[in-house]
């Protein structure tokens, strides 16, 4: 076999639900073993000694997987991502973000989802080693963890336009031929 056996494929769990993505080796093989069945073919073949398999670029496992859902990672893109990037002190959405914490470090806060939260420089500043209250200013929205992502694995640059049935909310609703990496990027 050759480098298409390398090849991403989607896997959706028994209910439709993408659950991961497999290399064509690892598809071809979960249905061999009828673990899986190809719900959607790519067109094209993959040729070895012995066989000539179609190459899927969808299969369905036939029975239910039940995974652990994944925390989130606490990183600095992360905490952006779930303050929308506007900083939570005074609102302003700029480039050069901080993260704040809420409670400070030299204070014995903990560097955990619900202590951290994005700010602006200036009002970093502002803040300083001090508490909001001591600071006389007003959170906009109290920290929390987000939920896990069950499609975390939806890459940019892995997605292939044969799985956008199986991912419709990647599509962009106002112009499906529209680059769809960044859907994909909010996605995650
Ligand atoms: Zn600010």
């Amino acid at each position: 076999m050759t480098d298409v056996t390398r090849a991403p494929v989607l896997v959706l769990n028994q209910n439709y639900q993408p659950l991961n993505i497999c290399d064509t080796r690892r598809a071809v093989k979960l249905v061999g073993k009828g673990k899986a069945q190809t719900v959607l073919e790519s067109g094209k073949f993959i040729y070895t000694v012995s066989d000539i398999f179609e190459r899927p670029d969808v299969i369905r496992l036939i029975y239910m997987v039940n995974r652990p859902l994944q925390r989130r990672k606490l990183s600095r893109n992360e905490i952006f991502s779930r303050d929308s990037y506007s900083c939570q002190y005074c609102g302003a959405r700029l480039r050069d973000m901080t993260v704040d914490h809420v409670l400070p470090r030299c204070e014995g806060g903990e560097h955990v989802w619900t202590n951290v939260v994005t700010a602006c420089k200036t009002c970093n500043h502002r803040k300083a080693g001090r508490t909001p209250q001591q600071a006389g200013m007003r959170l906009r929205t109290d920290p929390i963890e987000p939920r896990p992502n069950p499609y975390s694995f939806l890459k940019i640059g892995l997605l292939n336009k044969a799985w956008l049935p199986f991912v419709p909310w990647l599509v962009p609703e106002t112009n499906p031929s529209s680059n769809l990496e960044p859907a994909v990027a909010a996605g995650d």
